[in-house]
């Protein structure tokens, strides 16, 4: 198991540099984010020993039950999943560097009150569905410059940049597209300017798509089953 894991995150930075290269950009630029949901604190652990520093979940109960459990260190907690209010508590808790999947105003309100009360301040990043899919969490493009304005005048919230899923299909064209539309609202921030946070992170690719990612300019990927392997639901 620790042998293929080791090879696995090898593969995974090979293709990383391959499609860095093709873009003209430099790997070290690329922050890969290993995806642990589902994963054992043991499997984390052992991908912590073969040199990833940087662990992302999607649920804040999972996180909070397998955290602790780590024996080795990381050095970043990243937040993935979408946010309900009532878990904003326990998620800070846990002290993520980024919280990745901001989407609605009134969660972002709440998460800053919070963070008022502990005297302590978040990066995050806003969620757009790029993909139109009604079934994926996100704020609509055209919505996307309002809700950003708004949240960047939050208090206790730094706007950092953006994340989204690309689109569920073979079509390698529309996967593309959708990072497309989200590096072009990305520059477009970065030249319009915020009051407060700035674009730093463009969080795009996941297993399936990482190298149209990271040709479309994303400088954070997230990887769960190209590191552990399928995920096995029994
Ligand atoms: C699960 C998940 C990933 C990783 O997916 P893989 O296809 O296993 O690489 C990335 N981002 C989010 C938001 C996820 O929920």
């Amino acid at each position: 198991m620790n042998m293929n894991l080791a090879e696995n995150i090898n593969t995974v930075r090979m293709r990383i540099k391959q499609a860095a290269q093709r873009a003209g950009r430099d790997p070290r630029d690329i922050k890969l984010l290993a995806v642990t949901k589902t994963r054992s604190p043991h499997m984390i652990d052992a991908a912590l020993r073969n040199g990833i520093q940087f662990i992302a979940e999607n649920r804040v109960q999972d996180a909070e039950e397998k955290l602790p459990l780590l024996t080795e260190k990381y050095r970043e907690f990243h937040f993935i999943g979408h946010l309900q209010s009532n878990k904003i508590k326990k998620l800070l808790a846990l002290a993520p560097t980024l919280i990745h999947s901001l989407d609605k105003l009134s969660t972002a309100r709440k998460l800053s009150d919070h963070l008022e009360q502990l005297n302590r301040h978040q990066d995050v990043l806003i969620q757009v569905n790029t993909s139109g899919e009604t079934s994926k969490f996100g704020v609509e493009p055209q919505k996307a410059l309002d809700l950003i304005n708004d949240i960047d005048r939050l208090p206790n919230l730094t706007v950092m940049g953006l994340m989204t899923i690309g689109i569920l299909s073979a079509d390698r064209k529309m996967i593309r597209s959708c990072f497309q539309l989200l590096r072009g609202m990305f520059r477009e921030l970065q030249d319009q300017g915020l009051s407060h946070g700035k674009m730093q992170w463009l969080s795009m690719g996941m297993t399936s798509d990482f190298e149209i990612a990271i040709e479309e300019g994303a400088n954070i990927i997230r990887i769960g089953s190209a590191i552990f392997g399928p995920i096995n639901y029994d």
